[in-house]
């Protein structure tokens, strides 16, 4: 009887909408193979936790005693380890976010158990945990089979859709978070956002990209419009960011941000393979570039052939109006 842990990832109290799209994945899973759903919550508010995640299938919230408000990886690594301990459930489920990212080695490191990183997909079949996840950046994908009992994945935000099946509240227990004794080597002092109130790349339904067509830093704003227009985020290809044209923590790809939105808008990008492998689990991508042999042409779902500086500020416009 397979139970499942989900780590429901809060900052500053809001909490991260993977959680709900792994709840509700798991529940899929326990309603046909048996077992619980769990939420596991470090911080913030168990009562809005619980009416979330129970919304969302989860039959129970278990809330750590103490402290949680910045994150720290030995306090959350020991909080989630011990957890695991007490609880046993089988499997572990983080949002592969910067934060899960962290948590799940650590955790898995303390338990001794397996960690599969980056997964876009999860099943169970033959009394095994069946987990997917890309390799050579994104070129095929690997099945993974943990060994251990848990096991932890980081699932990739947006790799599941997050569906309300109407339950109650789940019911909240406490547990002990085996904090006593634990002595942080580091301390996170202050977290400094750079997004600057903008939709979070990782997180978000639509994003709109701009490469190296969009020529030069001013014509950015161009695709910022189009973004805003959407409710999406505004990432950009690597070319743009070496060029300094916008920021790091708005690059996707092998050595950026890995996205996987409903809608992704890649504008003057050729569709290089280090680019794609941040991209490429869109559920639909749309591509505009004025080049019909680009590489990127052959992973979208929607190609405009044409120059991005008409065809950007058409599509700002319609969607504007559509919008009104
Ligand atoms: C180890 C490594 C890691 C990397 N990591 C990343 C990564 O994380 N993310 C990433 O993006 N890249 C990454 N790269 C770089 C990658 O290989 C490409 O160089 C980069 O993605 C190219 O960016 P681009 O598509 O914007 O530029 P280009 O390849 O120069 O493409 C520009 C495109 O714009 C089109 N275009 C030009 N003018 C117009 C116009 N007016 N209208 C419409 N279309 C137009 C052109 O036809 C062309 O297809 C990495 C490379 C390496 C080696």
């Amino acid at each position: 009887m397979p139970n499942i842990a989900v780590f429901i990832e809060q900052r500053d109290g809001a909490f991260k909408k993977v959680a709900w799209q792994m709840i509700s994945q798991a529940r899929k899973l326990a309603d046909a193979n048996g077992g619980e759903v769990w939420g596991v919550l470090l911080g913030g508010d168990s009562a809005e936790a619980a009416a979330k995640a129970g919304a969302h299938g989860a039959h129970k919230v278990f809330a750590a005693d103490g402290s949680f408000v910045t994150y720290d990886s030995e306090r959350y690594g020991t909080a989630l380890a011990a957890f695991c301990r007490a609880q046993k459930p089988d499997l572990v489920l983080v949002g592969a976010t910067s934060m899960g990212r962290d948590l799940g080695p650590t955790a898995a490191a303390k338990l001794g158990c397996a960690c599969i990183s980056d997964a876009v997909g999860l099943a169970f079949a033959g009394g095994a945990w069946d987990v997917r996840r890309p390799v050579f950046a994104g070129k095929c994908f690997v099945d993974v089979v943990p060994k251990t009992a848990p096991a932890i994945v980081a699932i990739r935000p947006n790799a599941f859709v997050a569906q309300e099946c109407g339950g109650a509240a789940a019911a909240v227990a406490s547990f002990d978070a085996g904090q006593a004794g634990v002595t942080p080597k580091a301390v996170v002092r202050e977290v400094v956002g750079s997004a600057g109130g903008r939709v979070e790349l990782t997180e978000a339904d639509i994003v709109v990209s701009g490469g190296r067509g969009i020529k030069g830093p001013e014509n950015y704003a161009m695709i910022e419009e189009l973004a805003g227009a959407l409710n999406a985020a505004a990432g950009a290809s690597r070319a743009v960011v070496d060029a300094g044209w916008v920021d790091y923590s708005h690059q996707v790809g092998q050595t950026g941000k890995t996205v996987g939105p409903n809608l992704y808008v890649a504008c003057g990008i050729s569709g290089a393979i280090q680019h794609l492998a941040g991209m490429s689990s869109s559920k639909c991508i749309v591509a505009i570039n004025k080049d019909a042999a680009a590489p990127i042409f052959k992973v979208a779902d929607f190609g405009i052939v044409g120059d991005l500086f008409e065809v950007v500020p058409e599509l700002t416009k319609a969607v504007r109006a559509i919008r009104s």
